[in-house]
């Protein structure tokens, strides 16, 4: 799992431009789909070769109304849910009374804090910084967000202090110096068929998210009632999520319930704080996410930014719009034109329309997942994968850039879940972003990709 990293500090130190460096390190996806408002105060972060989530937490202000008034919300939250703080202050303006009201408040929660101070570039930052140690936060590391001054081995220096196993890069499999498909083939076969059985023998991770109210509990209770729970004890804390494990037609699936559902069952009920972050790390340790809106309700922000994260993330999705039940079919049209105004734009994921609480159509949303599973794990080989590009440039000739024809060389796979695509060849980089679009959904036409985003990339070879 990942860990999260929550950024603190008063307004204008700094905070949305450190935010902004270290989320777009980010692999590059082609599409980047337009029209889709994001939640810019949650990101993924691969810094380092090390990945984490990253959390703005802009609402804190430190002002004389109270620290507690003003670190409510989702902003607090966020911070009891980190693993750990970034604590920035402003090195140019020196310490304020406003710092110090936060200092006060990390102090008293037993949580790691780093105090950074940024903005050091172009100034005396040694003599500038000495204040900060007043706030007995320990070590004040200087950074120049601005630059990228600083930030790579700040993030080294927390992730000593995390702990934290990372995740093996994948390996880049084979050697393309020279490019003999026949026998790439035969190198790849039995690797394809290993890891396809290795797919096939995992449970399928499938996160339920949605906002609160939206009938995850209810979908939730109605796919454990009809189904084999295997095994139901996995106590989580607040800000995990429970996960179910359960079989259906013999695959076996870990539910993983952002909900609750296990603890709203014991006497005490407590209705659960809605978490971003505990959704954010489900959808991180998922392979299929359902996100579930509510026919009843317009499509939200909050919505949209669910589903943002979740096409960054790379997981594949599924809508199912809930509480279907009881509407006429005015409502009905209503809903599906706004679902294809605000959503259509991501065609590969498929909508469903369900009633949780009647069971209708809940079990139709399996073969959507079990569909969206095999396409984000399936493995093409590299000749195939060639050939394909092939005929895509035959199809539609790359274009001229500078003079010269751009050239596909080849192509093979560099991951899963969700597909990566890696495509050699000359100038490729120089690719307008509509070509690569085009070679991106050519792709999924003929690998019958569906409810998984992929990503293609780029790389200059001879
Ligand atoms: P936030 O309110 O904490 O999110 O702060 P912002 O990221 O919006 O930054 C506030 C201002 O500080 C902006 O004008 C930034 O351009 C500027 N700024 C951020 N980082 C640096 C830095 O490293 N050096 C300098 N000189 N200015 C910076
Ligand atoms: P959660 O907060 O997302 O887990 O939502 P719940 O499962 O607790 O559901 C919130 C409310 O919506 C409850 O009153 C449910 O009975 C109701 N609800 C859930 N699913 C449906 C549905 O398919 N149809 C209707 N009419 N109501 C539903």
């Amino acid at each position: 799992m990942l860990p999260v990293l929550a950024l603190v500090g008063r307004p204008n130190v700094g905070k949305s431009t450190l935010f902004n460096r270290l989320t777009r390190t980010r692999d590059a996806l082609v599409a980047d789909f337009p029209g889709l408002t994001r939640d810019r105060k949650y990101g993924q972060a691969n810094v380092a070769d090390h990945q984490f989530i990253v959390v703005d937490t802009g609402g804190i202000t430190g002002d004389e109304e109270g620290i507690d008034a003003l670190m409510a919300g989702q902003s607090l939250q966020a911070i009891e849910e980190a693993d750990a703080v970034f604590f920035l202050v402003d090195a140019r303006a020196g310490l304020t009374v406003a710092d110090e009201a936060i200092a006060m408040h990390l102090r008293k929660q037993d949580k790691k804090v780093f105090l950074v101070a940024n903005k050091t570039d172009g100034i005396d930052a040694d003599s500038a910084v000495g204040e900060f140690y007043k706030m007995a936060l320990g070590e004040v590391y200087q950074i120049a967000a601005a630059h990228g001054k600083g930030v790579r081995s700040l993030i080294e220096k927390a992730f000593d202090d995390f702990d934290i196993v990372q995740p093996e890069p994948e390996p880049e499999e084979h050697d393309f110096s020279e490019l003999d498909l026949e026998q790439l083939d035969a190198i790849e076969e039995a690797e394809i068929a290993e890891q396809e059985q290795a797919f096939a023998d995992m449970p399928i991770k499938l996160a339920i998210i949605g906002r609160p109210n939206v009938g995850k509990s209810t979908l939730t209770n109605r796919i454990l009632g009809e189904e084999r729970v295997i095994v139901y004890d996995a106590p989580g804390t607040t800000r995990d999520s429970i996960y179910i494990p359960m079989q259906r037609d013999d695959q076996e699936y870990v539910l993983i319930d952002t909900a609750g559902v296990r603890r709203r069952k014991k006497v005490y009920e407590t209705v659960e704080k809605f978490s971003v972050i505990k959704t954010l790390k489900a959808i991180e340790d998922a392979n299929v996410v359902m996100l579930i809106i509510d026919a009843r309700e317009n499509i939200s922000d909050q919505d949209l930014s669910l589903l943002g994260y979740t096409l960054n993330a790379g997981r594949s999705l599924i809508v199912v719009v809930n509480k279907w039940d009881g509407i006429d079919s005015e409502v009905k049209d209503r809903v599906k034109s706004e679902l294809d105004r605000r959503l259509g734009f991501i065609d590969f994921a498929r909508v469903h329309f369900i009633s949780a609480l009647h069971g209708t159509g809940v079990g139709h949303l399996f073969e959507s997942v079990q569909e969206a599973y095999t396409s984000a794990t399936k493995r093409v080989s590299t000749s195939m994968l060639t050939r394909i590009m092939q005929m895509a440039a035959e199809d539609h000739q790359p274009p001229m850039v500078k003079g010269r024809r751009v050239k596909l060389r080849y192509a093979h796979a560099g991951g899963y879940n969700p597909p990566r695509l890696i495509v050699h060849g000359n100038q490729v980089s120089a690719l307008p972003d509509s070509y690569k679009r085009y070679l991106m959904n050519y792709f999924r036409k003929s690998l019958n990709l569906m409810g998984t985003p992929i990503r293609v990339e780029f790389k200059e070879g001879e």
